[in-house]
């Protein structure tokens, strides 16, 4: 079989019966079984699985299929899925069962998505390249002695590989869009509050948001539109209304080129002496193509950038902090079982479950937010983070898209950063922006370095202004 790279061609040869979703579905069994050594998957669900795909072709049989019939997904293993084990990577949470579902897991099944297993991630979706892990890291398939990227690492290589057609991230800081540039797909970061977070295991709620990583656009539109929208169980998704996103992007026979945008390229990420040179070169080839399909280009300054990982990590630590207190041994997850008082319970049951980066990051998060230094830092951070927001707010009036590097450089070895966990931080300078700034953004693919290694672009817009990336992408790549 060869490889599909949008539901379009599934439900195409799905609806034509050349293709039924038993034998899409043991394709998929065996890809996975095939990369096995990449690391991808924490488990298949094989059982669940078969069984979807045997109700939804009897569906598909007598018409009343949902919008998602054929689409096989994974997801991150931090979104709950009712009675499925789920471990945020972590051993903290090693053998625990789901008692109910995620709302983005309802969503998925009620449009008859097929969820084909939960994918391995950086431990509490804490890291950039899935190397902090329980599980152990997950090989990027161009290159299998460099990262998948992180924290959603499997999700990214799940697609890559072909393992299943999209799969589910969560990106607190670029977990969706970094993995997805370093493994040569699509990443996609809705604006905070797009889709609710019921259901996803917190790592820092005001930060946190599911995304796509899919191999086409129409994908990410199709699944945003499915996923999105207000929730009863999460006060903090939008209310808005959702539009038909995919039914809106531009069509693909007329090569027509969406209105002319205002796009603006943030000088000095493009100009920062940590790019790397091929990724640089790829993102002007990139904007001399914005330019020929009649778009506006101009430079912008952002002076702000230096203030973007301390603001970060000093707010997600200390949301952190508060959201790991739950995991004590006593509620639920590890438990030590040799300790002699309440108190050491506590203390071997977090020193034993955590992992090094989980731990580092609790105690930074415990420190910035201790008394005598809460002013000094927690809360100057939140100022930090309304500058951030304002100015980039401000540019966003005159312009539709901002540009930027995904990351400063393509995939790194296995290893190589793992020591330095300052060098991990700043390679997250690009994406957190638009998460300290709670807008949408999006990793777009453009080909391989000479080493074969994925490069990507970011765009990022207005809060839930969606439909711009969207359409703006989908006929970027289209005619790339
Ligand atoms: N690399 C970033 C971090 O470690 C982003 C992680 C994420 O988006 N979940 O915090």
């Amino acid at each position: 079989m060869k490889k599909y790279t949008s539901l379009t061609e599934i439900q195409g040869e799905l609806a034509q019966k050349q293709l039924t979703l038993k034998e899409l579905i043991a394709y998929y069994f065996k890809q996975i079984e095939q990369h096995q050594h990449l690391n991808a998957f924490n488990e298949v669900f094989f059982d669940s699985a078969t069984k979807q795909a045997e109700e939804i072709q009897a569906k598909l049989e007598n018409g009343s299929a949902g919008k998602l019939a054929g689409m096989v997904i994974g997801i991150k293993d931090n979104i709950c899925y009712e009675g499925h084990v789920v471990t945020a990577s972590s051993k903290m949470l090693e053998n625990f069962v789901s008692p109910y579902s995620s709302t983005v897991v309802k969503r998925l099944l009620a449009e008859d998505a097929i969820i084909i297993g939960r994918l391995n991630c950086d431990e509490f979706a804490m890291g950039g390249s899935n190397e902090t892990s329980y599980f152990g890291p997950v090989k990027n398939a161009a290159d299998e002695e460099r990262v998948a990227g992180g924290s959603s690492g499997g999700s990214a290589v799940a697609v890559q590989a072909d393992m299943c057609l999209a799969a589910l991230g969560t990106d607190t800081g670029g977990s969706v869009r970094q993995p997805a540039a370093f493994c040569g797909n699509i990443g996609f970061k809705p604006t905070y509050g797009r889709i609710s977070r019921y259901g996803v295991i917190a790592y820092a709620s005001s930060f946190d948001q599911v995304g796509t990583i899919t191999s086409s656009v129409a994908d990410a539109a199709l699944l945003l539109e499915v996923l999105a929208g207000a929730d009863e169980n999460d006060s903090t998704v939008s209310q808005l209304p959702v539009p038909s996103y995919s039914s809106h992007l531009p069509p693909h026979a007329k090569r027509q080129t969406p209105n002319a945008c205002k796009i603006a390229v943030l000088k000095e990420t493009i100009e920062s002496d940590a790019l790397d040179p091929e990724t640089k070169e790829a993102i002007l080839v990139a904007i001399e193509k914005f330019k020929q399909d009649g778009h506006e280009v101009t430079e912008v300054s952002f002076d702000l950038l230096e203030y973007l990982v301390p603001t970060y990590y000093i707010l997600t630590t200390a949301e952190a902090s508060s959201n790991l207190s739950r995991y004590d041994g006593v509620h639920y997850g590890y438990r030590n079982t040799q300790a002699q008082s309440l108190n050491q319970l506590y203390k071997s049951s977090r020193a034993e479950g955590f992992g090094e980066e989980v731990k580092r990051r609790i105690m930074l998060g415990a420190f910035v937010l201790s008394a005598g230094y809460y002013d000094a830092y927690y809360q100057k951070a939140q100022k930090v983070r309304r500058l951030i927001r304002e100015r980039i707010e401000e540019l966003l009036k005159n312009h539709d898209v901002l540009v930027s590097p995904v990351a400063p450089t393509p995939a790194f070895k296995i290893g190589e950063n793992v020591q330095d966990p300052l060098v991990m931080y700043m390679a997250d300078i690009y994406t957190v922006l638009a998460s300290l700034a709670g807008i949408p953004a999006v990793a777009l693919p453009l080909g391989n370095n000479k080493a074969g290694l994925p490069l990507s672009i970011q765009l990022m817009t207005k809060h839930f202004n969606e439909q711009a990336l969207l359409s703006l992408s989908h006929s970027f790549l289209e005619k790339a």
